[in-house]
């Protein structure tokens, strides 16, 4: 190796350019082959550090999103949902619900898909890198509650009504006292008309005065929730209990 080859290696390194000291020896190979100019030369060098940039700029949107997991719509069998309408959930992909600062409700019983279409959509933006929070709905209230205690309560509200998106996971499963259900409407009422929210449930609104223990409140969260939204109603078996109905079918055919 010649000592130029040795002097750019160090200066690389200093520039903590890494990818293109490990496409080095390639490109120079390539260049020679092709008869390159010294900038295709270069732009191809640097395709190299940036599409690194990238992936780990998309890996660390994925991770601040705080997603339970990182399935996708590729991964959503959706022959075993049939009530659900795919072109709708890919369109939902292309985050033009966003721009256009509206909420998806995903309402339905346990196990039909509702946190893993929540998540596929979240993630779908953080790739995108668009602002992106998933919280389930009790940590939430939770931390609204803890802020509230601590006099922090508008920093925590401003907190969370900046994400672009703001993916509430499970309304319903736990009820809500009416104290924290004002709090939970306060960030409602912050991001309505201003940033896009998902929220999934497994109550159907009508319900939702019993979810919040105070219908005036559930009223208001709800008209603020519904005035700009698409409701993605699931109706169908859990995917978790597949198995076993299959098993128990199984059996019964065998008897
Ligand atoms: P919910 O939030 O409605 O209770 P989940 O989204 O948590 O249900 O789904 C339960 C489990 O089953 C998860 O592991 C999810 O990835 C999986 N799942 C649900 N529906 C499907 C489906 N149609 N195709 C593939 N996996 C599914
Ligand atoms: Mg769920």
């Amino acid at each position: 190796m010649n000592s130029s080859y040795n002097k750019l290696v160090q200066n690389l390194e200093y520039l903590k350019l890494k990818q293109m000291i490990v496409h080095l020896d390639e490109t120079i190979d390539f260049m020679n082959n092709n008869q390159l100019s010294f900038t295709d030369t270069l732009i191809k060098l640097t395709d190299y550090e940036i599409d690194m940039k990238e992936v780990n700029m998309v890996r660390s949107m994925v991770k601040v999103g705080a997603f339970p997991h990182l399935k996708e719509v590729k991964d959503f069998d959706f022959d075993f949902q049939p009530t659900i309408n795919k072109q709708q959930i890919l369109d939902f992909t292309t985050l033009r619900f966003i721009e256009q600062k509206e909420n998806i409700v995903f309402l339905g019983p346990s196990g039909v898909g509702k946190t893993h279409l929540a998540t596929a959509i979240g993630i779908a933006a953080a790739k995108k890198r668009t602002s992106t929070y998933f919280m389930k709905c009790n940590d939430l209230i939770m931390n609204l509650k803890r802020a509230k205690l601590e006099n922090r309560l508008e920093n925590r509200l401003k907190h969370y009504a900046k994400y672009k998106l703001l993916i509430i996971d499970e309304i319903g499963y736990l009820p809500i006292d009416a104290e924290d259900a004002k709090l939970f409407f306060q960030l409602i009422d912050m991001r309505y008309e201003q940033k896009s929210t998902i929220l999934t449930t497994n109550v159907s609104f009508k319900a939702w005065g019993d979810v919040f223990q105070d219908p005036k409140i559930a009223n208001a969260i709800l008209d603020r929730v519904l005035h700009y939204a698409t409701v993605v109603n699931i109706i169908g078996d859990s995917y978790r209990l597949k198995d076993h109905f299959h098993k128990e079918n199984t059996i019964k055919g065998e008897q």
